[in-house]
């Protein structure tokens, strides 16, 4: 079941602009299950905690700044190959680089402020989705 896991959250910026149902509409349409969500804010510590493996990037503090900014979707989704066809669909990092279609490309504003996070392994769909949520909130 994990392998079919992915753990997302639509960023501070594209929840400010207004983004929020047509990021949702999107996720739904690519054939994702939504099976946990919350709209919730994080502490600067929690947004530490959270990328603290980018602790020594030169970015970390102002990641950090942004991620704490204001408030997020946070939601756990389910699709055979979760992680990966999820990576495709919100394309790459910087929204200069992204796929014309994908939700970067779409809704995000530069790499820093890229309207959404996506899980980059089985594993860390797992540690970031117990990191958001308890076992009684996951559908
Ligand atoms: P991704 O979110 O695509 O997996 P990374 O794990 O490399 O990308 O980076 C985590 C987040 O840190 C990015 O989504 C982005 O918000 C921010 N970030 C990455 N690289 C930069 C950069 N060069 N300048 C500013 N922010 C960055």
């Amino acid at each position: 079941m994990a392998g079919n896991r992915t753990f997302t959250m639509i960023k501070p910026g594209a929840v400010r602009n207004g983004h929020i149902g047509a990021i949702l509409a999107k996720i739904n349409e690519a054939g994702f299950r939504i099976v946990a969500m919350k709209y919730t804010k994080l502490s600067a510590e929690k947004a530490g905690e959270f990328y603290a493996v980018h602790k020594e990037r030169p970015f970390y503090g102002e990641l950090v700044e942004f991620m704490s900014s204001g408030p997020i979707v946070a939601a756990i989704l389910e699709k055979d190959n979760a992680v990966e066809d999820f990576r495709e669909l919100i394309g790459a990092t910087n929204p200069a680089e992204a796929k014309p279609g994908t939700i970067r490309a779409l809704y995000a504003t530069s790499i820093g402020e890229n309207a959404v996070h996506g899980s980059d392994s089985d594993e860390n769909a797992a540690i970031e989705g117990s990191f958001h949520f308890a076992g009684t909130e996951i559908f």
